[in-house]
């Protein structure tokens, strides 16, 4: 299927003062933490209901219905020209990890908003809801997207689990003065055109590739895995080094590899974040090791092979110091592709802007991973200039966040474009 250019549907308008109002918001909630000093809003804090309080003043003032469904996430919508029509969902999450930046989730809020307001007197064939998600970052209980899942109606598992307060998720929101029962009127109902998420980057591809944005591809699969290696603890001076059981030394080698293998696999990612020796003394060979392993690739295929390689190194690895090895794996999340058409709408609008915004895989998980189990879903990345996120020095460029806008707005009217083509039987 392809669909036809719509430029022609609505020259863009000079959209800088709404991109400056997008900054300048992200600006203004910063303010509202819960650790001064410092931007830290984890789900359901405090200083929520002021961020409700600033989107709903900004959602009033667009004339859009405004409601706080019961997890927290703050539904600001404009209503299709009918009952039947569809909804084009845009935004992102509005928590924190603590000593955040200001932009991270926040940004795709704010310019879900200046993408509504630049379209304010713009008819559209479809409903247009902006979403600002209570929780994304994992940080209270320890378990990502409590605000997205409760619009795909997969939070229920989760309301029993409990933050290190001993209160559960159920006993969060009541506390909130939301009502847990009327979690089945947050679920998306009736059509969905589909999810748009505009999200930092929180890396450094397109600074390096010198462009203000990118098409997300994928959102990488995963695998979490926990390595145990069990030698011999001994003597570090009398034990030759031919009768040694080493788990450490085998560990090391494992370390090596995983970096190896991922250098030379295009896209793969492995980390060993953690590496712990027993007993662990100067003088005592290490007969025990615990390792990690985290690693990502946007296409299933290719992670499994790279983890069935690396593992089997790691049994040889092992079995040479006379090591035993034993893998558990603590978690397992396949790669989720974002919507070609969607993702496709997004590159022609940034084409037609004359900007370059590459593809890209996403190797966090994000909020579209979520909707994409319910709906077509699609993100674009802006440029993170120092690479740095979940950290006070994240930053952004004005000309990308103005850019992003352009291409938000153009690949809205596209949508809009094909969808009254389709309406009219095209
Ligand atoms: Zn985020």
């Amino acid at each position: 299927m392809t669909a036809p250019h719509h430029d022609h549907l609505s020259p863009v308008a000079d959209l800088g003062p709404l991109a400056r109002r997008a900054l300048a918001a992200c600006a203004e909630l910063a303010r509202f933490t819960e650790t001064p000093g410092e931007i830290t809003r984890t789900f359901l804090c405090p200083q929520s209901r002021e961020v409700t309080a600033y989107l709903s003043a900004w959602a009033h003032d667009l004339g859009l219905n405004v409601r706080l469904d019961a997890a927290g996430n703050l539904r600001a919508r404009r209503e299709g020209p009918t009952p039947e029509s569809p909804t084009l969902y845009l935004g992102s999450h509005v928590d924190t990890v603590p000593n955040a930046g200001a932009y991270d989730g926040v940004l795709g809020v704010t310019l879900a908003y200046a993408v509504a307001e630049a379209l304010r007197g713009t008819p559209l064939p479809f409903a247009l809801e902006l979403l600002a998600f209570s929780e994304e970052e994992g940080v209270r209980f320890g378990v990502p997207f409590i605000g997205s899942r409760a619009l795909v109606g997969t939070l229920d598992d989760l309301l029993d689990r409990q933050d290190a307060q001993g209160i559960s998720v159920r006993g969060a929101l009541e506390a909130y003065g939301l009502t847990p029962a009327e979690l089945p009127e947050a679920e998306v109902r009736g059509p969905a055109l589909g999810f748009l998420e505009l999200h930092i980057e929180q890396g450094p591809v397109l600074q390096a590739a010198g462009a203000p944005l990118g098409v997300v591809t994928a959102i990488a699969g995963q695998n979490r895995l926990r390595l145990d290696f069990a030698g011999q603890a001994a003597h570090a001076g009398t034990t030759p080094m031919a009768h040694r059981r080493d788990a450490l030394a085998a560990a090391a080698r494992f370390v090596v590899a995983a970096e190896e293998l991922a250098r030379a696999t295009p896209g793969l990612v492995a980390t060993v974040g953690m590496l712990s020796a027993h007993p662990g003394a100067i003088n005592v060979i290490p007969g025990a090791t615990h390792a990690t392993l985290d690693i990502r690739h946007e296409q299933d295929a290719a992670r499994q092979e790279a983890l069935k390689t690396l593992l089997a190194q790691a049994h040889a690895l092992a079995a040479e110091r006379g090591v035993t090895l034993t893998v558990t794996e603590t978690m397992t999340q396949p790669a989720v592709p974002m919507n070609p058409g969607l993702r496709a709408a997004l590159q022609r609008a940034a084409a037609a802007e004359g900007l370059n915004a590459p593809d890209l895989p996403s190797g966090a998980g994000h909020d579209a991973m979520v909707l994409a189990t319910r709906m077509p879903a699609a993100m674009l990345f802006l440029r993170s200039p120092n690479a740095l996120s979940h950290h006070p020095d994240e930053t952004v460029n004005l000309e990308d966040v103005d850019a992003a806008l352009r291409v938000a707005v153009r690949a809205v009217l596209a949508l809009a474009g094909q969808h009254g083509a389709g309406e009219h039987g095209a």
